[in-house]
């Protein structure tokens, strides 16, 4: 079974429906619960850049310390109309919304470790960190400053159970192309034109695919194009991926699509016009980087084995991590997330809510 805190704390969290840009009613939950507890609160300026009603709210204990905890405030879907089912072995919805463990089930684990360490009087200097806009584009990370001492930080927000953590992500790049050809009449004078459609369809047979390797994979996952049956199509628009645990790899692989493509445009005279940015950038946290050591301290005291595990999804960690932050992305047990079917089991929430009150009361 699960402690009847923690079910509260999560049943008060999953009552408030808020998704990404719309998370100030959580961050005011939030709020109410430090002050009670008689800590500093405070919301940042992140709202400038996610374009939404909040900030990352921000908890400072005892000088703020040299490492935070994190989890998002955001959720990908609505959870308005929540009913909550409580099985014997996990909390599930009754399948009409999601259940909103991503991340309320992360955020929860922390509050309830938070008020039970400072009833305890046990809680050593740290930083709680709730970020906006995770869901979308790791605004609340992006823009999140952390105040000098700290060094290392722990995201409550992986789907794996705990005591897995995510060590090692892959980075994704993010591309668009634009094939130009030329519109013509295609009954009367087709061999003017230049199908768009007919380039950009040769050239994607030259797209790498799948999965690539070990740590890459590729995809194009939206294509536009036409306006109607009797015109030579001008211009194709394609968008995809390349994800890769290496940026230089992955923007070799990068290099090589645009060179196989631009060949293909070459051979019939169209144009191709591309652009590519990295949403988010690979980390590799190794055992002797202090967040890794701090988290199997906590783990092992628990009568447990930390297992560390590599992922090909990002989160708030990537963006931690790019600006120099080392961070490792802790399972909640978070299952099936973003689904009608999300569900958390009572022995992993615990776990969680256990190794979030173990990183607040210990230091490595
Ligand atoms: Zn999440």
């Amino acid at each position: 079974m699960i402690d009847e805190r923690l079910k509260q704390i999560f049943e008060e969290l999953t009552s408030i429906d808020a998704t990404s840009g719309n998370e100030a009613p959580v961050a005011e939950y939030i709020r109410a619960f430090a002050e009670r507890l008689g800590l500093e609160f405070s919301i940042d300026g992140a709202a400038t850049l996610s374009g939404g009603n909040s900030g990352n709210a921000i908890v400072k204990i005892k000088g703020g310390g040299s490492y935070f905890l994190a989890s998002h405030m955001d959720t990908p879907r609505s959870i308005k109309g929540l009913k909550r089912v409580y099985l014997q072995d996990r909390i599930t919805s009754d399948g009409t919304t999601p259940l909103g463990v991503d991340d309320r089930g992360g955020l929860s684990s922390i509050l309830y470790a938070l008020e039970k360490a400072v009833a305890e009087g046990n809680i050593k200097p740290c930083t709680l960190v709730f970020t906006v806009c995770e869901e979308t584009t790791l605004a609340g990370s992006t823009f999140y400053t952390p105040e000098a001492g700290i060094r290392y930080g722990f995201i409550f927000d992986s789907y794996m159970s705990p005591p897995a953590f995510v060590s090692e992500t892959c980075g994704l790049l993010e591309f668009d192309f634009i094939f130009n050809g030329r519109s013509s009449h295609s009954g009367i004078a087709p061999e003017k034109g230049i199908s768009a459609i007919q380039v950009a369809c040769e050239a994607i047979t030259k797209f790498p695919y799948g999965k690539l390797g070990e740590k890459e994979t590729g995809n194009i996952g939206k294509i536009q194009g036409g306006t109607a049956t009797n015109v030579v199509c001008d211009q194709v628009k394609i968008s995809g991926e390349i994800r890769s645990g290496n940026l230089k790899e992955g923007q070799r692989r990068f290099d090589k699509i645009v060179e196989e493509f631009e060949q293909v445009c070459s051979k019939y005279g169209a144009t191709l016009e591309y652009s590519s940015a990295w949403d988010f950038t690979p980390y590799h946290i190794h055992p002797e980087d202090e967040p890794y050591r701090h988290f199997d301290k906590v783990v092992r005291e628990m009568g447990l084995e930390p297992l560390p595990m590599k992922s090909m999804g990002g989160s708030d960690a990537n963006a931690m991590n790019k600006k120099g932050v080392k961070c490792i992305n802790l399972g909640v047990g978070a299952q099936n997330p973003h689904g009608n079917d999300e569900f958390i089991l009572y022995e992993d929430f615990t776990r969680a809510a256990q190794i979030a009150y173990g990183l607040m009361t210990t230091t490595l």
